[in-house]
C-alpha cells in the first residue's frame, strides 16, 4: 500500500480518511491537533489514542518531520538559520528572527530555484523541487518546537520561488492560518514572489489578508533584465497592472522589495524612475543591502547611497523602510547557508578521496 502524507490533509479530509478506516469522526481532530497544534514528531506521542489504532495509522500514513543538519545562531542579535534535510536528501533553509513584534520564521517553499536571479544563492544549482505542503509547514513546526517559542509571522521568502509551487502555497496557507492548528492569521503571514504576473492575478481572486511583497531590485526593464532573468517574461508595466489588480482586489498594501546593489541599481536617478511607477500606489518599499555572495561579485550601497535612496523616494511620498540587517555573521541571505554546507562537504570528499570536483 502506497503510504500517503498524513500533514497536507485539511480537517475535513481526515474526517473522511478516519471514517474510510471504520473509525468515529471526532478521531481526526485529535490526530489533526496533535500533527498541527502540538506538532508531534512521531505517532508515537498521540497518547490518547490507542496502541492498535497507532499501528494502523502508520500502515496508511506517514508523518513528515524534517531533520536539522546545521543550525546556525548568530551571536549579534540571535537569529537562527536551519539547515533542514527532506526525506529524498534534499536540503531546504530556514530562519529564525526575534523581532520587537514577536517572532518570525523565513520558510523555503522549493529545494533550490529556477529564477536565476543574479545576486541570489538559492538558484546556483537550479531547481531541485518543489516542496510539499507538509515539507513547507514543518519548518514551523521543528523550529517552533526547537526553539520552545510560539512563532507569531511567516514569511515565504527563503529557497524557491513561491509561486512556482502555487497550489501547495494555498494549501499550505489554508493549513497555517486553520484555527484547528498553528492558527497564524493571515496578516502575519507575508509572501514575496519575483513577479510572475498571472499567479498575482490568480491570487487576487482569493481574497486572501496576507501580505504580497514583489522582488522588484529595478526601475526599468533593462535593468530588471540584468539581474532577474523573469523580466524577460513580465514587463514593469505589466507587474505593476497586476499589483495594482491586486490592491483593487484585496485591499491590502503591497511590499516592493529593493535590494541595493553597489554601481549597479542604487544611483538616485533610479529612486526617480522608481517613484514614477509606485507613487500613486498603496505601496511601501523595502530597501535591503544586498548580501554579498561570493559566487557573484555585487557589493553592498554604501550607508549614504541607501539613505539618499530612501530619502529620495519619501520626497515623492513614498513608504519606505531599510530592512535591518539579520544575521549578518551567519549565511545571511537565501541558500547561502546550504551552499556554503555543500561547498564545505565538497571539501571534505576531496579531502579524503582526492578527487576533484565531485558534485553532492
Ligand atoms: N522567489 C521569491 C522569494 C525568495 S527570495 C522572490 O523572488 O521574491 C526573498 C527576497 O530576498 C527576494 O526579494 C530576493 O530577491 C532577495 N534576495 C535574494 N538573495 C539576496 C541577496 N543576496 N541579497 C539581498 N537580497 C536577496
Amino acid at each position: 500500500m502506497v503510504k500517503k502524507d498524513i500533514k497536507a490533509y485539511n480537517l475535513q479530509q481526515l474526517k473522511q480518511e478516519m471514517l474510510a478506516l471504520g473509525e468515529k469522526e471526532f478521531r481526526a481532530k485529535q490526530i489533526y491537533e496533535w500533527i498541527h497544534k502540538k506538532q508531534i514528531e512521531d505517532f508515537k506521542e498521540m497518547t490518547n489514542i490507542s496502541e492498535d489504532f497507532k499501528e494502523k495509522l502508520k500502515e496508511r500514513f506517514y508523518l513528515v518531520t524534517l531533520k536539522p543538519l546545521k543550525i546556525q545562531v548568530s551571536k549579534l542579535d540571535g537569529t537562527t538559520k536551519y539547515l533542514f534535510e527532506l526525506s529524498d536528501g534534499s536540503r531546504i533553509e530556514s530562519v529564525w528572527m526575534k523581532y520587537h513584534h514577536g517572532n518570525s520564521v523565513c520558510i523555503s517553499s522549493q529545494a533550490g530555484c529556477r529564477m536565476g536571479c543574479r545576486f541570489c544563492a538559492s538558484t546556483l544549482d537550479g531547481l531541485t523541487r518543489s516542496l510539499e505542503v507538509s515539507e513547507m509547514l514543518d519548518q514551523i513546526y521543528r523550529i517552533q518546537r526547537l526553539t520552545k517559542e510560539r512563532v507569531d509571522n511567516v514569511v515565504v521568502m527563503g529557497m524557491g520561488e513561491p509561486f512556482d509551487n502555487y497550489e501547495n502555497l494555498l494549501r499550505f496557507i489554508e493549513l497555517l492560518t486553520d484555527e484547528n492548528g498553528l492558527n497564524i492569521s493571515q496578516r502575519n503571514l507575508t509572501v514575496s514572489t519575483c513577479g510572475l504576473t498571472e499567479k498575482i492575478r490568480e491570487l487576487a481572486e482569493e481574497k486572501l489578508q496576507i501580505t504580497l511583497a514583489i522582488s522588484l531590485h529595478a526601475s526599468n526593464d533593462d535593468l530588471r533584465k540584468q539581474l532577474m532573468p523573469v523580466a524577460n517574461r513580465y514587463s514593469m508595466k505589466e507587474l505593476m497592472e497586476a499589483c495594482q489588480y491586486y490592491f483593487k482586489k484585496t485591499g491590502r498594501r503591497i511590499t516592493f522589495e529593493y535590494s541595493l546593489i553597489h554601481e549597479v541599481n542604487d544611483k538616485i536617478e533610479y529612486a526617480h524612475e522608481l517613484a514614477g511607477w509606485i507613487r500613486h500606489m498603496n505601496c511601501h518599499v523595502n530597501l535591503i543591502p544586498v548580501n554579498p555572495i561570493k559566487e557573484r561579485d555585487f557589493k553592498q550601497s554604501q550607508k549614504k547611497e541607501i539613505l539618499n535612496f530612501k530619502n529620495k523616494l519619501e520626497n515623492y511620498g513614498i513608504n519606505v523602510t531599510i530592512r535591518r540587517e539579520m544575521g549578518g555573521d551567519i549565511d545571511g541571505a537565501c541558500g547561502q547557508l546550504r551552499k556554503s554546507y555543500h561547498n564545505e562537504q565538497k571539501e571534505k570528499e576531496n579531502e579524503s578521496c582526492g578527487c576533484m570536483g565531485k558534485q553532492i
